[in-house]
């Protein structure tokens, strides 16, 4: 049986490492296997996440779900492990990222680029795929070369249309279209975003960019509120971090329904709030704005009290990265005062700011910046249990080209290891 895999990316390198009975041939554009694979994490792959219980933070998490639950979390790192993978958990705010003990993505690379070399795939480089037959049970499969190849399985592993520098440019949502499969809209998703903010110009402020922790959240066109925690960066153009990324994909999806530039209100109140540690932040950040006005509103009188001498750009230093004090007291109009000077309504005002703070974001897809791409092949096409096509035998699609796509953290690497052992699965257990 000739099986063909579109894409030597994660998803494809994955697979052609688990098929080691078979005649398969990897068709990749690049010169390169695996070249986004590289980048992951930083270049130390986070390559899955001890958090499995709760699979909302995957979109289309219904279909996801049977594939997480029949390869997860623990299946992928044993099985890193039985290529000589050793893994370790590196946990911030709470969350359990896993790695490469040694923090490298090649060492992931190679550990999948040697198994599939001692499976003797066949690795075609530079093959860019620009057409595709189905005709009497064979697949057809020319490229821009061209040459042409045939064979009785398929399987896409093409990636989504983000960071095409990496190859992954969604040039083969056409060809899928033409096949007669359906791809819904593809969008960039765990992207930063470009921003403004109301009655300021941050270009005359100095600063070039700061981390702060907060809380991040935007509503929807029914007003249900979408948020996120953790660690923000600004710079004077780009709001990124990982709440941001999370909230990018998030927005991808509904961005259609917005006629105006969209608001994301920030939360910077538990830097303040001494008692908010990560274990009881969830406690926290469900405390009435009121409840917590009044918290802020208490601390910034005791510090009133303590430093009335200081400069009002330190009224809040140590609290909050300075660059966001000068934001903050620009917007007041309160740059010229001492802290001595800040009445009780000032203190109101900035108490405003701190737990509700509203950017404006003007612009949101950066394919360039992009880590994955919402939308792709609308799995309502595949069959659950083997993500073979149901109108067409002999064909699958494995990670990123799948209309499925996970949070930062692991998921979409993780998505990728489970869906193509699913396919691998099905195809091994084919021939008994
Ligand atoms: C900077 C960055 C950091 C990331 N970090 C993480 C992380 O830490 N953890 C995580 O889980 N995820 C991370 N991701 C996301 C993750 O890398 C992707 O979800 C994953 O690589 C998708 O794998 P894939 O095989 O589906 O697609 P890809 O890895 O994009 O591979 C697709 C392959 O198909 C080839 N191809 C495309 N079109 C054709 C064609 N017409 N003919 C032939 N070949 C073709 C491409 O050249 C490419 O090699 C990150 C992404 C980026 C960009």
């Amino acid at each position: 049986m000739d099986i063909g895999i579109i894409g030597g990316g994660a998803s494809g390198m994955i697979l052609a490492s688990k098929l080691n009975k078979h005649n398969v041939t990897i068709l990749e554009k690049n010169n390169k296997l695996g070249k986004k694979l590289l980048l992951t994490g930083n270049g130390k792959c986070n390559f899955t996440n001890m958090d499995f219980n709760n699979l909302d933070y995957i979109y289309n998490c219904k279909f996801a779900k049977t594939i997480f639950k029949r390869y997860d979390n623990y299946s992928f790192i044993e099985y890193l492990n039985s290529l000589g993978i050793v893994s370790k958990v590196e946990t911030h705010k709470n969350i359990d990222y896993v790695y490469p003990n040694n923090n490298k993505s090649t060492s992931i690379y190679y550990a999948l680029y040697d198994k599939i070399i001692n499976n003797k795939i066949n690795i075609e480089y530079n093959s860019n795929v620009i057409n595709i037959i189905k005709k009497n049970n064979k697949f057809f499969v020319y490229t821009i070369d061209n040459k042409n190849y045939e064979f009785d399985i398929l399987i896409f592993a093409f990636g989504g249309s983000t960071y095409a520098k990496t190859g992954s440019d969604g040039s083969c949502f056409s060809i899928v279209k033409k096949l007669g499969l359906t791809v819904n809209d593809v969008l960039p998703g765990l992207t930063p975003l470009k921003y403004k903010i109301d009655n300021i110009d941050v270009n005359k402020i100095n600063f070039t960019g700061f981390r702060v922790d907060a809380y991040v959240s935007i509503k929807d066109k029914d007003n249900n509120v979408l948020s996120e925690y953790g660690e923000i960066q600004f710079t004077k153009e780009n709001v990124s971090g990982i709440p941001i990324l999370n909230l990018s994909s998030k927005l991808a999806r509904i961005q259609s329904s917005y006629k105006n530039d969209i608001d994301i209100i920030f939360d910077f109140s538990c830097n303040l709030v001494n008692s908010v540690n990560v274990s009881n932040k969830s406690s926290y950040f469900n405390l009435s704005y009121e409840e917590k006005n009044n918290k802020v509103i208490n601390i910034l009188k005791l510090r009133r009290n303590l430093i009335p001498y200081k400069k009002i750009d330190d009224f809040l230093c140590g609290y909050l990265p300075d660059e966001l004090n000068l934001i903050i007291t620009s917007l007041l109009n309160l740059k010229n005062k001492k802290v001595s000077d800040l009445t009780d309504d000032d203190l109101i005002n900035i108490s405003n700011l701190i737990i509700s703070f509203k950017i404006k974001i003007i612009k949101q897809n950066n394919y360039e910046n992009a880590q994955i791409s919402v939308g792709g092949i609308d799995t309502n096409e595949f069959y659950e249990n083997s993500l073979e096509a149901k109108k067409i035998k002999g064909l699958y699609a494995i990670g990123e080209a799948l209309d499925i796509d996970g949070i930062c953290g692991g998921y979409n690497l993780q998505m990728c290891y489970s869906s193509a052992s699913v396919v691998s699965n099905h195809i091994l257990n084919m021939e008994g």
